[in-house]
């Protein structure tokens, strides 16, 4: 049985980052830019007001203070977005307001606040200066942000909302980014029902089916529901035909050792398996392999094929250690590992037969440090213990478990990849 080390190195070698798309920039957030991005145009475009107040020369205010004003003439007003056609010569000086743009001959802005404005009815024909400014002043450079020509955004950038606030800034409303993976989503099991059905004795409903949708969602990822495949053959090759020209497909239930777990035949015969079993607990029986699949141009492909252990927590689990950073390096994304913390555990963890195990926590800081209490019985059939989870304890294989007091890595399911 290989490690879970072991394991993601398999899964990595065997996906390979997706090609570009050009996109608009509001459906891009979370995705890989696959291109330099330069600016055309500088940023601000021309010289403007920091504040709102008066365009002056700076050598007029020299001396000036509350007790002897200097007094300039007030030649014109300039909002954001208009532009003074009035040249600001020695003591004369054009109302302004912020983002405007500087008038000619003026080097300085002197803020309302450190004028007698508010001691002069309406619009000033003159206007008394406080202080005396530096020329410069409250004045923003043209290009001062981004210089026209300069390269703005890099290749291999993941675009939040600040970089598409950015590229907005440009001008910029399409740009290439490295494609989402379309991740087609299949549960098995004659006992699944779907939610849209009445629930008759001994059926469940399909919960991994829609869990697992949005942790793909959550990632970035698109993805594809196949719906509920029986526990044979057959119907599961059927229902697979939909996920053949997917980027990535999921199976959950069907990879034991019992009588109906037929997932791994099936891929045995439509692909090849990569590996199966898995020294980790939950999720043991994960299968992973490569299924044969078409492209849209239909063009012969291997398709990544994740057959996850049926147990509600068991899928998610092996979801967020394998699917997640394989989804993740499709998308030309470089930081693949979650986070994780060293915390102080309040409850005994057993490791009964040398697995890794990762184990459902509530993790909370005090003081210093951080503090990890088990959410309640940890079957991997009990869904709630991870919904309120914030993160997975992780007992090493060769420890036999850990008692209260103890120090464990604990991954955060919630923190995202860039904090390391
Ligand atoms: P299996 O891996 O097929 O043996 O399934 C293990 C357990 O997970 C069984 O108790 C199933 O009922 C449960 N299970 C399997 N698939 C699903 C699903 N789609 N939604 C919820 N529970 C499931
Ligand atoms: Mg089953």
């Amino acid at each position: 049985m290989i490690s879970v080390d072991q394991a993601l190195v398999k899964v990595l070698e065997n996906v390979a980052v997706l090609e570009a798309e050009e996109a608009p920039i509001l459906s891009c957030l979370g995705q890989v830019l696959a291109e330099d991005v330069f600016s055309a145009i500088n940023i601000p475009p021309l010289d403007n007001s920091a504040m709102d107040g008066y365009a002056v020369r700076a050598a007029d205010t020299r001396g000036a203070s509350p007790d002897s004003p200097c007094v300039l003439r007030v030649i014109d007003t300039v909002a954001a977005g208009a532009v003074s056609r009035s040249e600001v010569v020695l003591g004369t000086a054009v109302r302004i307001m912020t983002g405007a743009p500087i008038p000619d001959g003026a080097d300085s802005v002197v803020r309302f606040e450190d004028t007698d404005e508010t001691e002069r009815q309406g619009t000033p024909a003159e206007i008394g200066v406080l202080i005396e400014v530096a020329p410069g002043a409250e004045i923003r450079r043209a290009g001062e942000d981004i210089a026209a020509g300069a390269l703005v955004l890099k290749q291999g950038t993941r675009l939040r909302a600040s970089e598409i606030g950015v590229l907005a800034s440009l001008g910029c409303g399409k740009v290439k980014v490295v494609r989402r993976p379309v991740v087609a989503i299949l549960s098995t099991g004659d006992e699944i029902a779907d939610i849209a059905q009445p629930l008759s004795q001994s059926k469940i409903y399909n919960s991994n089916s829609y869990s697992l949708a949005a942790l793909v969602k959550h990632y970035g990822a698109v993805p594809r529901m196949l719906g509920i495949a029986l526990d044979n053959e057959d119907s599961l090759m059927d229902k697979l035909e939909a996920g053949r020209d997917a980027d990535m497909v999921i199976t959950s239930g069907g990879v034991s050792l019992g009588d109906y777990d037929v997932v791994r035949e099936v891929l045995e015969k439509e692909g090849r398996t990569v590996f199966w079993r898995v020294r980790e607990k939950p999720g043991k029986p994960l299968v992973f392999g490569l299924l044969k699949g078409r492209s849209k141009a239909d063009v012969a492909k291997n398709i990544p094929f994740f057959g996850l252990a049926g147990n509600p927590v068991s899928s998610m689990v092996n979801f967020e250690l394998f699917a997640r950073p394989a989804i993740l390096k499709m998308m030309g994304r470089k930081h693949l590992t979650k986070p994780t913390v060293r915390a102080v555990v309040e409850d005994a963890i057993e490791n009964i037969d040398g697995r890794r195990v990762f184990t459902r926590v509530f993790v909370e800081k005090r003081g210093d440090g951080y503090f990890a209490r088990l959410t309640g019985p940890q079957g991997s059939g009990i869904l709630t213990s991870m919904a309120l989870a914030n993160g997975l304890a992780i007992v090493p294989e060769d420890e036999p478990g850990v008692k209260p007091g103890d120090v464990v890595d604990v991954m955060m399911l919630d923190w995202s990849e860039e904090v390391e």
